[in-house]
């Protein structure tokens, strides 16, 4: 996936705002990128431009060599249904479907048989950790909970690409750390590319490569794989010895 001297800009009124300059940039399939940036840098225009919900001024953004922006809007949105997943700070759930529902919507565009929908959306549900809560409706359910739904129903499908615009933004640390384990573990066991849209740096420790963005360009790239390398074996090395202590009381 590539995007070659992409530039977007509004028109409010008699202004024009440049919500994207000038950003050039490639995704590499299976890795994990954080987009980062303060408030009104510019990421979810970005992000928007990328997953084919809004059409670029300037600029191509090419997926399997083919320039989306040219696209129809009725090939975009197969575009998206085949491809992507998304992950919203606010959930994005349907209020009055179920959890299994939610996440069964994405295969319905796919076409597969209700059967099939529903076993793989239960096993999804169990793999997010609420195999007991398919039956819930969102308002029934925590804001973690919520999420890990929206985790179940973004990958249900196995896209390429998922995207992820503040997924942590409306939740606790604890919770925090739970969902990026969860969408990054995901990501890493189907060679998913993952983009992470966040102003929270310390989401960063969890990507391959933090594209830092300022005023709708670019201000800089950093390579960070072995970063995340190391904060995985770190806390690996935590969970072990966490382990062995609690064996170690149980044999007292
Ligand atoms: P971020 O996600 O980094 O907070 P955005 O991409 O949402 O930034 O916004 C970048 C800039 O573009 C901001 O100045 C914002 O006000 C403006 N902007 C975003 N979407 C629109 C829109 N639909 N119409 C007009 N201006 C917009
Ligand atoms: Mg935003």
């Amino acid at each position: 996936m590539e995007l070659q001297n992409v530039r977007k800009v509004y028109r409010v009124g008699d202004e024009r705002i440049i919500a994207v300059d000038d950003v050039s940039l490639s995704f590499e399939k299976g890795k994990i990128y954080c987009l980062l940036g303060i408030s009104g840098s510019g990421k979810s225009t970005l992000l928007n431009l990328i997953a084919g919900l809004e059409k670029p001024t300037k600029g191509s953004i090419l997926f399997h060599k083919k320039s989306i922006e040219k696209m129809s809007e009725k090939n975009l949105a197969l575009f998206r249904q085949k491809y992507i997943g998304f992950v919203f700070q606010q959930y994005n759930l349907l209020p009055t479907l179920t959890a299994l529902e939610n996440v069964m919507l994405p295969l319905i565009f796919r076409k597969t048989p209700r059967a099939v929908r529903k076993k793989k959306a239960l096993a999804m549900l169990k793999a997010v950790g609420l195999g007991n809560r398919y039956k819930h409706k969102p308002s029934e359910m925590s804001g973690g909970q919520q999420q890990r739904v929206s985790i179940a129903r973004a990958f249900v499908n196995e896209p390429e690409v998922v995207f992820a615009d503040e997924p942590t933004g409306n939740l606790d640390t604890k919770t925090t750390i739970e969902m990026m384990d969860l969408i990054t573990g995901m990501a890493k066991k189907f060679n998913q590319t993952l983009i992470i849209v966040t102003h929270n740096v310390e989401l960063s420790v969890y990507c391959d490569q933090i594209i830092r963005l300022r005023d709708g360009n670019i201000e800089s790239i950093e390579e960070c794989t072995a970063q995340r390398l190391a904060y995985e074996a770190q806390r690996a090395a935590a969970s072990e010895e966490a382990e062995a202590v609690a064996v170690q009381k149980d044999g007292e």
